[in-house]
């Protein structure tokens, strides 16, 4: 289809736009839309299409269903495993309110596996333990086999079809639109036939999930690209520790794909080219289930160290062949298909190679546990939330424990909805009239685009972006890295001026999308590498060769970025949170971080 170079948009007034329809997004505009909120979710995939699809592991709640478990201990397990730049009143409302969440979505329809005794199931996962971490790990991550992402969306999409959610399918959001520093809308176009949208709410809610395309090689579909990011950053406001990417440790070797953590949590181990279990050095209580960013470091040490696999010896074995291919039947179809797949392995009976492999952003849109914006400190961006893998509340702090995030979605999703409801009918705000030039210097931005003339094409840059990255900004860091990699970034910058998307004959309005993409990873990619310069301490999945210990007294600190249009970087902090919410906890002092 070719684009639609008209300015005339097609205007739209809802109480709420909701702008992504993973988890998050739909968690969000299902329970505004039963409220009988005008509600609106746009999302640029079809919503079951979403990277939530793809979440294999589980959900975490302190159910205790097979065995002891409670809240307290997950709260723990979430500010240790955050390595202590998580908010504590953030993450006590997140954990304390898991077990109704999950429970709500069984209640939903979501298909979870089941105990012999018919309750959810619940597996092991890396950093989730008991006794306040001392003792043996907790079964804690809810699951639908493999497959626990695709049973929660599919559940969450059908109630919001119930409950009247007006969608907008492949509908791409370019920016926000802003008034007095307060939010009235969103601008967007739609795929298929071109057109300009403009939606005037009361509230807009970006639910736009990772960003984890700034990388080469990443678990995250293409579409994870950080749009709501961009556009925050276009409106002047800020992103939140942008330096902490998680790296996965078990992505296939080659192709990225993931191999969930739940194989290690089903009795799966890792080995080096000695046939050794080499974890038991690096962890020797949680071995393979230490949390995610000491396994990944673990793994490039070995392969450092020439211990690696392959002919290459640049990989490391991931084994489940001792498993009973019954339990793997039942418990990991997914996997067993992806590494036949992706790796050509008969899982049974052989190992699967794989690689640390970015996977999750803990950084995004400051945000409160309520979902409001932070524009600076505590003052919120009136008409503007986040939630999802997009925002950061912050509750993973510098690394997120596996099957937290699917958590994050539905807590956080919800109580933003609730939040949005009560304020609006608090405030008897009314949705906002649009000016006439609303929107226009977007469209103008795209028009411009199309008629760029230059040398570079998106897809090459792209490329060029990602490799630099992967190379400079990776599971490792130190200032030389990170400097050679700023420099490198900002030549992107200089070269995205001279970018050409016209000079095919035909212009695709794939290859607009995909430079608009382009445009916030770029944005996310200067934030990651210009935060993580910044920050001269290792922390979580942060970790600098040139400081390779956690500094609290210096820098138990957010960071709190703000991005101009040429790609130059102003960098403040805010304090971490080290108080929980309620008084019947106490706050969790910050020791050294050992599993
Ligand atoms: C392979 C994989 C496995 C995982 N497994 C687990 C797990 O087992 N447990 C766990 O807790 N976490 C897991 N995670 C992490 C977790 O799945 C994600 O963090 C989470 O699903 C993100 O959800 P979200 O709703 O924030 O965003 P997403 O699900 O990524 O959805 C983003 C939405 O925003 C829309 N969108 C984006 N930009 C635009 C735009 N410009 N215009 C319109 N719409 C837009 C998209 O269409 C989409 O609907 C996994 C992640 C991956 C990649």
């Amino acid at each position: 289809m070719v684009v639609n170079m008209a300015e005339n948009f097609i205007d739209h007034s809802y109480d709420v736009v909701v702008v992504g329809a993973g988890g998050a997004g739909l968690r969000a505009a299902l329970g505004l839309a039963e409220a009988g909120l005008k509600t609106a979710c746009i999302s640029k995939l079809f919503p079951t299409r979403s990277h939530t699809v793809a979440a294999q592991g589980g959900i975490s709640a302190s159910l205790g269903n097979m065995g002891k478990d409670d809240w307290r201990w997950h709260m723990y397990d979430t500010v240790k495993g955050s390595d202590w730049l998580g908010d504590q009143d953030a993450i006590e409302f997140m954990v304390r309110h898991a077990s109704e969440a999950v429970i709500e979505l069984e209640h939903y329809g979501m298909p979870f596996s089941r105990t012999k005794e018919g309750k959810i199931y619940q597996r092991a996962f890396g950093g989730m333990t008991t006794e306040f971490g001392e003792g043996p790990p907790a079964l804690r991550t809810c699951a639908a086999a493999d497959r626990t992402g695709h049973a929660m969306l599919h559940t969450l999409y059908q109630q919001s079809l119930k409950h009247k959610v007006e969608f907008f399918v492949e509908y791409f959001a370019i920016d926000l639109l802003m008034n007095d520093g307060e939010c009235v809308g969103v601008v967007a176009q739609c795929m298929e036939d071109g057109t300009f949208h403009r939606f005037a709410a009361k509230t807009i809610i970006l639910a736009t999930g990772g960003y984890g395309r700034i990388y080469f090689s990443c678990t995250s579909a293409h579409s994870c690209t950080g749009d709501g990011g961009g556009m925050v950053v276009r409106a002047g406001l800020p992103l939140q520790d942008t330096e902490f990417v998680q790296f996965h440790p078990t992505g296939i070797y080659g192709a990225g794909c993931l191999i969930t953590e739940g194989v290690r949590g089903e009795g799966g181990y890792l080995t080096n080219s000695e046939g050794e279990r080499f974890m038991e050095r690096y962890a020797p209580s949680a071995k393979d289930l230490a949390s995610r960013d000491v396994v990944s470091r673990a793994m490039t040490l070995e392969i450092r160290e020439g211990r690696g696999v392959g002919k290459n010896k640049d990989h490391i074995y991931l084994h489940i062949n001792h498993l009973d291919p019954e339990i793997i039947h039942q418990r990991l179809p997914g996997i067993s298909e992806t590494a036949k797949i992706f790796a050509g392995v008969d899982v049974t009976k052989q190992p699967i190679p794989v690689l640390p492999t970015c996977h999750y952003n803990m950084g995004g849109i400051p945000a409160n546990y309520y979902g409001e914006v932070l524009r600076s400190g505590d003052d919120t961006v009136s008409g503007l939330m986040a939630v999802g893998e997009a925002a950061c509340v912050s509750v993973h702090g510098a690394n997120r424990l596996g099957s937290n995030s699917l958590l994050d979605l539905v807590v956080f999703g919800k109580v933003a909805a609730e939040h949005c409801i009560k304020s609006l009918s608090q405030n008897n705000k009314q949705i906002p009239k649009l000016h006439a030039n609303d929107g226009v210097q977007s469209v103008q931005k795209i028009n411009q685009l199309l008629d760029n003339q230059g040398e570079y094409h998106t897809a090459d840059l792209r490329l060029e972006m990602q490799r630099i990255m992967q190379t400079d900004v990776s599971v490792f860091r130190d200032e030389k890295t990170l400097k050679t990699g700023k420099g490198l970034i900002q030549a992107v910058w200089q070269k995205f001026e001279k970018i050409n998307i016209s000079d095919k004959g035909m212009i695709w309005n794939t290859d607009l999308i995909e430079t608009l993409e382009f445009e916030n990873l770029l944005i996310q990619a200067t934030a990651t590498v210009d935060a993580a310069l910044n920050r001269q301490e290792s922390r979580g999945a942060h970790a600098r060769e040139d400081y390779a210990e956690r500094d609290d007294k210096n820098w138990m600190k957010h960071t709190i970025i703000t991005i101009d249009e040429k790609g130059g970087t102003d960098i403040s902090y805010r304090p971490v949170k080290d108080q929980p919410m309620s008084n019947d906890i106490q706050s969790i002092p910050p020791k050294k971080r050992v599993y």
